[in-house]
């Protein structure tokens, strides 16, 4: 899919080393842009970046743990000194650790609401006064169908997602003003890591409710 052109624009993807991350930093560099890929292990992620270069794209990668503010202040600063300015910012990445209330470990709830709402808070605070300063950016929070309507066995998982909801709101409305839109975007069931894990019986229960009888792919998020 053609997308818009992103020539000299810079953008940082969280969670770029699989899954959505992946196939959105794809899509960004199909738009011509210059990427920071992050996520904890360098593995996966060095062969994102490899795979993109190796078609032309500009990416670099740098590790990062969102759950930390000093580490995605130290990825902002990183993406100022290689490209002096951040127009674009993904907060992609995110866990589950499901259960039900009553066996729910409270490390469980902690990790997921650290990494994904927690994430968000920490990736946008490291990028907003860079885009203050050039006066504009985008920034897209991946958010999930389970943060609208909620899951059995999901609680810390829907109330992350919920919350990210209620994070973009707010920052829409605060930096609107300043010419940076923020945005959330909240996928149905995709097909990765995250959801192949899943048992057949639940995976066909969830193709019966979804129009188009398959799960998403990737790429239908990237696309957005
Ligand atoms: P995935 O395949 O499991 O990929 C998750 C990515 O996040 C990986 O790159 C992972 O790399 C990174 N990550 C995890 N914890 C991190 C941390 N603390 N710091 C930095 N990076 C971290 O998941 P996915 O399915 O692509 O999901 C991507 C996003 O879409 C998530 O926010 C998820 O909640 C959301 N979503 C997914 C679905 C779905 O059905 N798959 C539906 C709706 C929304 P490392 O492990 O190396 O850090």
């Amino acid at each position: 899919m053609q997308c818009c052109d992103l020539t000299n624009k810079v953008a940082i993807i969280t969670g770029a080393s699989r899954g959505i991350g992946e196939a959105i930093a794809i899509q960004l560099s199909k738009c011509n842009a210059n990427l920071i890929l992050t996520a904890r292990n360098a593995e996966g992620l060095d062969a994102v970046k490899d795979s993109i270069n190796a078609h032309g794209g500009h990416a670099h990668a740098i590790l990062s743990d969102v759950s930390i503010m000093s580490s995605l202040t130290k990825l902002a600063a990183n993406t100022i000194d290689k490209f002096g300015r951040i127009d674009i910012l993904v907060n992609n990445a995110g866990i589950t650790h499901d259960n039900i209330i009553m066996r729910m470990k409270e490390k469980d709830w902690d990790s997921v609401l650290n990494i994904n709402l927690k994430g968000c808070f920490n990736g946008i605070k490291s990028v907003t006064r860079p885009m203050i300063k050039n006066k504009g950016g985008r920034i897209i929070n991946i958010t999930s169908i389970i943060g609208q309507i909620g899951n059995a066995g999901q609680s810390n998982y829907a109330a992350s997602k919920a919350g990210i909801i209620g994070l973009t709101k707010s920052m829409a409305k605060e930096l609107g003003s300043r010419n940076i839109t923020v945005n959330a975007v909240a996928p149905g069931y995709i097909s990765t890591d995250m959801t192949n894990n899943l048992s057949d019986d639940l995976i066909e229960k969830m193709k019966s409710s979804i129009p188009l009888g398959r799960l998403g792919a990737p790429n239908d998020v990237a696309n957005l």
